[in-house]
């Protein structure tokens, strides 16, 4: 059986003539005279285009290669006996006093209300129009949102003087709309590739904005080269051309300009470049980043071969950063090449057990192991419980890319379908958000009067998490497990032989075994 669906995906609106064959994906019968509307068909005629999700910047896209293994294969365990974190007293052990608080940094002094944070937000057009939603969604949530790379690279308002970024109104834009509503829980991330580096932007947005915290970026699941965007303009495809970004076809060259213009190429496409990790130069760039004012100094790394996460987690252990992302294949993103989304990297399940086999090394060597944070394609709470026992002791917290964005851009559409409604019935917009959210009451008490400027985006993200958050009380007290530190792989079981060899997670029918002796005799 195949695992893969070549040749056709809604992703790149392609489909087959007639039902295809499993490993090419062609028609089993190409017909001389088809008009093409799977993806070969659609190379011929767009080329390059071809390559990517569309419509780009309205869409995230997720891989949907059907792994051997994934969250799936493996069950929670509950049980009827005792508690642990909380008084063994039905009246005490009750699920909503279940305690989902987190910390992250070295120091743990990064506090989280719930244990989850979102993907890099960065420069795409889906996430530059999501921002404030999402931001302030992830400030009154009391957790993490990340301002991904190429933030200021992008921003067509930048300042540049002798090649450093000086002022990007878009990146102040991004900062302030956080600071804003922030509470002290949580916080904002930046994240710097090869380009943001060679700008300056870690200088600028540690010493002139006051970042906090700021990520190094090796990768991410999705992909194995850098970021990426279409841009549909000339003027654009120039203008970062000339701030050293690879623009493809080259915005300079008189054949380019031509293919543009007669309506061949609607698109520039505008690719980051592979960065070049090395031991010492990692550990220099860290230190650096801490001379420059960064309390917390974070790593983001990709699906990349188990040797690069052998180097992750040993460099994150050695510079003592204050958390490591890990983000396997099978999750998605704003902008990847469709087919490389589904066939490159090594997906979550098996990234996050070899993390989990690479951890206990080091610990048995008495070494700093990182706050470690699993992402790619986790969506719900049982994945959340599914990937922090999965990988604990060391997994404190999940990383939620393209479901998060999704609750802030249903609230967003939600919210001003609403707004409209309100406005045509000559109601106010906040009456409507109160019929509309759930959560819209709990919020109107908390903020007050402030509840009205709150960007409907952020309220369902909001209220997503809420749902997250007693889904996830719910399935700790049938474990009983009080807090997220008592969570551990003891509450999983193998549903199939595979998923108990890749994890060392007991088959289920291998499981408690000397309990059931002890207690059968
Ligand atoms: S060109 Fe037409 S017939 Fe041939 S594989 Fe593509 S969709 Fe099928």
């Amino acid at each position: 059986m195949s695992f893969s669906k070549p040749n056709r995906s809604s992703a790149t609106k392609t489909k087959t003539r007639i039902e295809p064959a499993p490993i090419s994906g062609m028609c089993v019968t190409c017909l001389d005279g088809c008009p093409g509307p799977c993806e070969i068909g659609r190379s011929a005629i767009n080329g390059r285009q071809t390559i990517y999700p569309q419509p780009y910047g309205k869409i995230t896209a997720g891989a949907d290669k059907d792994y051997p293994l994934d969250y799936s294969h493996f069950n929670i365990q509950g049980t009827c006996v005792g508690a642990v974190g909380v008084a063994a007293d039905s009246d005490v052990a009750t699920f909503p006093s279940v305690d989902c608080n987190t910390s992250l940094g070295a120091d743990g002094s990064i506090k989280m209300d719930f244990p989850v944070f979102t993907g890099a937000v960065g420069s795409t057009y889906i996430a530059r129009v999501n921002w404030e939603d999402i931001a302030v969604g992830a400030a009154i949530s009391g957790v993490i949102v990340v301002a991904g790379e190429n933030i200021c690279g992008m921003d067509k308002d930048a300042e540049f003087k002798n090649g450093k970024i000086v002022k990007s109104p878009e990146m102040e834009r991004r900062v302030s709309a956080y600071r804003r509503w922030d509470e002290g829980k949580g916080g904002i991330i930046v994240q710097a590739n090869v380009e943001d580096t060679k700008l300056g932007v870690p200088e600028y947005v540690i010493e002139k904005l006051g970042v906090e915290i700021f990520e190094l970026k090796w990768g991410q699941g999705a992909k194995d080269i850098g970021g990426e965007v279409q841009l549909n303009t000339m003027e654009r495809a120039l203008q970062l051309n000339d701030r050293g970004y690879i623009v493809l076809p080259n915005p300079t060259t008189p054949s380019a300009k031509k293919a543009f213009e007669s309506g061949g190429i609607k698109e520039f496409e505008r690719h980051s470049r592979l960065g070049m990790v090395e031991e010492e130069g990692f550990y220099n760039e860290v230190a650096r980043l801490r001379k420059l004012g960064a309390k917390y100094v974070t790593l983001k790394t990709g699906a990349y071969r188990p040797v690069d996460l052998a180097r992750a987690i040993k460099f994150a252990s050695n510079a003592k950063i204050d958390l490591l992302t890990i983000d396997g294949a099978g999750g998605g993103t704003g902008m990847s090449p469709w087919r490389m989304m589904n066939e490159w990297g090594i997906p979550t399940v098996y990234l996050e057990c070899l993390m989990y086999q690479m951890c206990q090394r080091l610990e048995a060597q008495g070494a700093y192991i990182p706050p470690i944070a699993i992402a790619g394609g986790l969506t719900l709470e049982d994945h959340i419980f599914k990937a922090l026992a999965l990988g604990a002791p060391y997994v404190k917290a999940i990383c939620l890319g393209r479901a998060i964005m999704a609750a802030a851009m249903v609230g967003k559409t939600n919210g001003k379908l609403t707004a409209d409604k309100m406005e045509v019935e000559g109601k106010s917009v906040e009456d409507g958000f109160m019929s509309l959210f759930a959560v819209g009451a709990q919020l109107k008490e908390r903020f007050g009067n402030e509840f009205g400027n709150l960007p409907a985006g952020a309220i369902g993200m909001y209220s997503y998490i809420e749902r997250l958050r007693q889904g996830l009380q719910q399935l700790m007290a049938g474990a009983r497990k009080f807090r997220l530190e008592y969570i551990d792989r003891n509450d999983l079981v193998s549903l199939t032989r595979e998923a108990s060899d890749v994890s060392g997670i007991p088959y289920v029918m291998d499981c408690d075994k000397t309990e059931i002796d002890r207690i059968l005799g």
